[in-house]
């Protein structure tokens, strides 16, 4: 299997899809919704973590955070302003030694 080439975002998670796109698998609490090379997926959280090499601890910390940006989108935008306006402070900070 090829799993280079494949790349994982992580959107949220959802209680409304209970079974894995994964392993097939039924009846779960919730599932991670991905897109998989661009495409919607739900995982499991087994899935996704055996899937993306994380640990499920993991996963789920990505989920939620991915979850409260899309509940809380202006603090999400404000959030990535802030880390743009650290990064290029980083880089000034970094240029000058
Ligand atoms: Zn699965």
């Amino acid at each position: 299997m090829e799993t280079t080439n494949t790349r994982y975002q992580i959107l949220g998670t959802t209680d409304e899809v209970t079974s894995c796109d994964c392993c097939g698998r039924t009846n779960l609490k919730k599932t991670v919704a991905l897109l998989v090379n661009d495409f919607p997926k739900f995982f499991g959280v087994d899935c996704a973590a055996a899937a993306m090499g994380f640990s499920k601890k993991h996963i789920t910390h990505k989920a939620e955070r991915a979850d409260w940006r899309n509940e809380n989108p202006e603090a999400a935008a404000r959030e990535d302003r802030n880390n743009a306006q650290m990064a290029a402070l980083r880089e000034r900070c970094n240029r000058m030694f």
